[in-house]
């Protein structure tokens, strides 16, 4: 007897699961990878810069798994109020996986952070790279100044694409609507706000060293902000390599020919959207370091801006019926164990933290715990998902039909692009059907 798999969310968490869970168990196992899009690969897809393809080649990698036999893409089925219920699910897999990464972003918890013009970087990240729930987003890009607060990869990532040129995009999966209003873009000023120093900053050595890069714009860094240099001794390699590119930015005088102006605020905490009817201007609150932590100083600046983009980590979205961290904004679980059969795994059980590759570990742990926790038994396994499908009305995208939508957005890529995604669902559909 095999055994019924089912994972919900076809990222890279997915397909580690998938892709370990077949190794242990070989012919052994029915997989079904379930995503509510109909297009696989989650984050990849849908998170990783447009302009970082060589990051999203990993795809391929998941494309072995989801064409072996035992394994089967899902696609275009909601999990969870409105769709199939994890109690269905469980009903009908001997585990179920829950890979449904954090698609939504954390608040700030700040005064003005519903006006119009602040963002988070799910909704703006997710713009242009033209997932389907952020089409409409329309970046208000008339701004001359925009900041972004935090100090991780995804922050760099939002300034470096309010940053480029529309040339600069040559190669990249950037949608069509994304380059066009990028293209009229008024920004001039980028300010990047970390609560903390340069020793604390989440970047890493590649993404900091492109912001040197630029076609249009120059990296602003105030000398005063570091620490004596000898201190940078003692960081760890990758970092220290981060303050040494932050050193080098500090020391240089902006380029006279560069329009565009990306400074490096340290030492400041948001406080306050200030703005009538939209964002005029942030409150942040200057900052020192006490035992590593940001405590306030108690002295405000305004920083005058149209567009605030907040990038200080997501959160997974809730599901019906299971038990959720609202603090830690992932579900409750113990290593990855939620409830008899039901699992979680990668951001979706650790909160999101890590590269891709911290999904490979966390996969290959989540299906060796399931190995020894469940057996197969007689559930019905994907043959009882088609029929409940079938009787909601949902139209199931297979492995094949992605592939149809996949070969549609190749032919109708721009000059230099890989392809032109749809961006709306039922377009999808359309090419998954032809
Ligand atoms: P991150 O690396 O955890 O950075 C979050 C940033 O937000 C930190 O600087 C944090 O400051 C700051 N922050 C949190 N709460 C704040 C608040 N209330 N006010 C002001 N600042 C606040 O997260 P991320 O940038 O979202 O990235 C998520 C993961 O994806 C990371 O592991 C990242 O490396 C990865 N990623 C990788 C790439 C790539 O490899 N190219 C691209 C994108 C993302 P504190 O440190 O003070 O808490």
């Amino acid at each position: 007897m095999a055994l019924h798999l089912a994972i919900v969310g076809s990222g890279p968490a997915g397909y580690y699961t998938a892709e370990a869970a077949q190794k242990l168990n070989g012919g052994d196992v029915r997989i079904d990878i379930i995503d509510r899009l109909p297009t696989p690969f989650g984050l990849i897809r849908a998170g990783v810069a447009p302009d970082h393809q060589s990051i999203k080649a990993v795809s391929r990698r998941y494309e072995k798994t989801a064409l072996s036999d035992n394994v089967r893409f899902v696609g275009n089925v909601p999990v969870g109020d409105g769709g199939i219920s994890v109690d269905e699910l469980l009903g009908l897999y001997d585990a179920v996986v829950l890979a449904t990464g954090a698609p939504t972003d954390r608040p700030l918890g700040i005064p003005g952070e519903d006006l119009p013009g602040v963002l988070g970087s799910a909704a703006f990240v997710g713009w242009y790279n033209g997932h389907p729930d952020f089409v409409d987003l329309a970046p208000p890009l008339e701004s001359e100044a925009v900041v972004v607060i935090g100090n991780g990869n995804v922050a760099i990532d939002c300034a470096r694409i309010l940053a480029k040129l529309p040339e600069e995009f040559e190669g990249a999966d950037i949608v069509q609507h994304a380059v066009d209003a990028l293209g009229t873009s008024q920004v001039k000023r980028i300010r990047i706000i970390g609560r903390r120093g340069p020793h604390q900053v989440s970047f890493t050595p590649k993404e900091i060293g492109e912001m040197g890069e630029l076609a249009r714009a120059s990296p602003v860094v105030d000398p005063a902000v570091f620490p004596p240099v000898e201190e940078d001794e003692a960081l760890e390699p990758g970092l220290r390599k981060v303050v040494t590119t932050l050193r080098a930015f500090a020391a240089t005088a902006p380029d006279p020919n560069k329009p565009v102006l990306v400074y490096f605020d340290y030492f400041l905490r948001p406080v306050e959207v200030l703005g009538e009817g939209r964002v005029e201007a942030l409150r942040l609150e200057r900052t020192r370091l006490v035992e590593g932590r940001a405590e306030g100083t108690g002295e405000m600046v305004d920083i005058p801006c149209g567009m605030v983009v907040s990038c200080i980590g997501y959160r997974t979205l809730p599901i019906s019926g299971v038990p959720y961290d609202e603090r830690g904004g992932r579900f409750v679980n113990d290593e990855g164990r939620i409830s008899p059969g039901l699992y979680c795994v990668g951001w979706a059980r650790r909160g999101p933290t890590g590269t891709i590759g911290t999904n490979r570990p966390d996969g290959y742990a989540i299906a060796d715990l399931i190995a020894a926790e469940v057996t197969a038994s007689d559930k019905m396994g994907r043959a009882g998902l088609d029929a409940l499908a079938a009787e909601k009305g949902i139209d199931i995208v297979t492995f094949r039909d992605w592939q149809k939508i996949d070969a549609a957005e190749v032919a109708r890529a721009r000059g230099g692009a890989p392809r032109e995604k749809f961006v709306a669902v039922d377009d999808m559909m359309s090419a998954a059907r032809s």
